[in-house]
């Protein structure tokens, strides 16, 4: 259930509230608005529905959320969240793009891909470390070293880094590496491990799987939000479906269908959703005209020598070309994308 304080309700009010949901050892979520405060409240609806509230000072009403997910969904929230990774903030009129190779793979790839990418004007650099392949004979990430190369990357560039987590040990391993955790698709109902990155305080990338309804993965973003870590992003990179033509399929409607039932940001990852580089530029257009805060892109310095994903990884050239388009898309919709390869 929610509750709906007045725009009048002073913090006294908003603090008995709380105070009083909390006797019934009840879980209590603060949303503050720009027009008026809203209390989430998570338990027994037995126990919820026999308390007084709306009879209390500064109530407006109380509203019963029907989603399963509670969190995560606009109910709760109703203003857009905006999740700042160490001052890049995702979910605001500025595009962000995540970009780098698919695996880290040496110190000279890495910076080389680094350097590259933020002249084009990305904001964040990519790269794992821990490799969750189909075949345990694939390569599997060079983990610790990886990590260590990701933060050479960040110090030199000031890129912000991300990297996927794959276990309770990748999480410790990599916390003190990388500004924001990735769950990969394989991932997205690892429930223990969402709980472990939703612990760790870290923002979090939240990949949908290749085969989670809308529902299922706004509820993934729930076991995270309910250890009390908001800093969310949902992450759309293909679906599984009859079509073999493209590795998966871009589900560009997921963008507007999550952004009317969830506050959080949402961004495309048209190189896995593509599995091939020659449609990733399209992906990427639409996937900003549709409404996504962002993009995470695959690009290698040479994508043919790639350890891994080699057919769906950008040049630099390519994303450079990608990026100035995204920037002028940017300005017909409103939002901001500084391309700096003028
Ligand atoms: C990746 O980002 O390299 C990756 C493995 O992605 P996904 O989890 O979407 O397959
Ligand atoms: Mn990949």
């Amino acid at each position: 259930m929610i509750i709906v304080m007045r725009s009048d309700a002073v913090s006294q009010n908003i603090e008995d509230v709380t105070n009083l949901l909390k006797k019934y050892n009840l879980g209590v979520h603060i949303s503050t608005g720009a027009e008026c405060t809203i209390i989430g409240v998570i338990g027994d609806k037995r126990i919820i529905k026999d308390i007084p509230l709306e009879l209390m000072a500064g109530v407006e009403k109380t509203v019963p959320i029907v989603e399963s997910y509670k969190l995560s969904g606009r109910t709760f929230s109703p203003e857009s969240s905006v999740v700042d990774v160490d001052g890049v903030k995702i979910g605001g009129k500025e595009l962000v793009i995540m970009a780098g190779p698919c695996a880290v793979e040496s110190e000279e790839q890495i910076l080389t891909a680094a350097r590259a990418v933020k002249k084009s004007g990305a904001q964040m650099l990519r790269g794992g470390a821990f490799k969750p392949r189909t075949s345990p004979y694939s390569f599997q990430g060079l983990e610790e070293e990886g990590l260590r190369i990701l933060d050479l990357a960040r110090k030199e560039t000031g890129l912000k880094v991300i990297t996927e987590v794959t276990s309770q040990k990748a999480v410790e391993l990599s916390f003190d590496y990388v500004n924001m955790f990735q769950i990969g698709a394989r991932n997205v109902q690892n429930f223990e491990l969402l709980k472990e990155v939703g612990k760790s305080g870290k923002p979090v990338l939240l990949k949908r799987g290749p085969s989670t309804s809308i529902e299922e993965w706004l509820n993934a973003a729930e076991y995270i939000m309910s250890e009390g870590n908001y800093k969310v992003v949902l992450c759309e990179r293909g679906i599984r479906t009859f079509e073999t033509a493209t590795r998966n399929t871009l589900d560009i409607s997921a963008v507007p269908v999550v952004k009317s039932k969830s506050h959080l940001p949402i961004i495309v990852d048209p190189s896995h959703a593509a599995g091939k580089s020659a449609y990733v530029a399209s992906l990427s257009r639409a996937a900003i005209a549709a409404g996504s805060d962002g993009l995470i892109v695959e690009v290698h310095p040479d994508p043919k020598s790639a350890m891994s994903d080699a057919a769906q990884q950008l040049t630099p050239e390519a994303f450079d070309k990608l990026c100035l388009e995204i920037s002028q898309i940017a300005k017909i919709i409103g939002r901001e994308f500084a391309y700096e390869n003028k």
